[in-house]
């Protein structure tokens, strides 16, 4: 994945498509909120069970703490996926609580 920054209300954030939306002028969020994380996310100690938002998601859908050291793991693995992230964000919401229910 390759991404830059930009400044959204004071915080560098992700502006990797299709993660904005240009329709809806925010971010996506959907693969922030949908999966379960194990590892500890600042402000989330214990990681976050699935369908629960990321406590880092700010108000327009997109990481407070993007490119910074204490961003798990896991996030920065995430890839952006056509078959899941085409159909904008709740399309991707909906595809991603299904294959974390199916993967339970
Ligand atoms: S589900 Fe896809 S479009 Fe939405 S935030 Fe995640 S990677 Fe970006
Ligand atoms: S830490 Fe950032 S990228 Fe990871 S789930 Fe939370 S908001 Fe999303």
């Amino acid at each position: 994945m390759t991404a830059t920054t930009i400044e959204v209300s004071t915080i560098d954030a992700s502006d990797w498509s299709p993660c904005i939306s240009a329709t809806l002028s925010r971010g996506c969020g959907a693969c922030c909120i949908a999966p379960s994380i194990s590892s500890p996310i600042p402000g989330m100690p214990n990681g976050k069970p699935s369908g629960v938002r990321c406590i880092q998601l700010n108000e327009h859908n997109l990481c407070k703490i993007f490119g910074q050291p204490e961003r798990p793991k896991v996030c920065s693995a995430f890839d952006s996926d056509d078959a899941i992230c085409s159909g904008g964000p709740e399309q991707a919401l909906a595809i991603l609580l299904d294959l974390e229910s199916a993967t339970d």
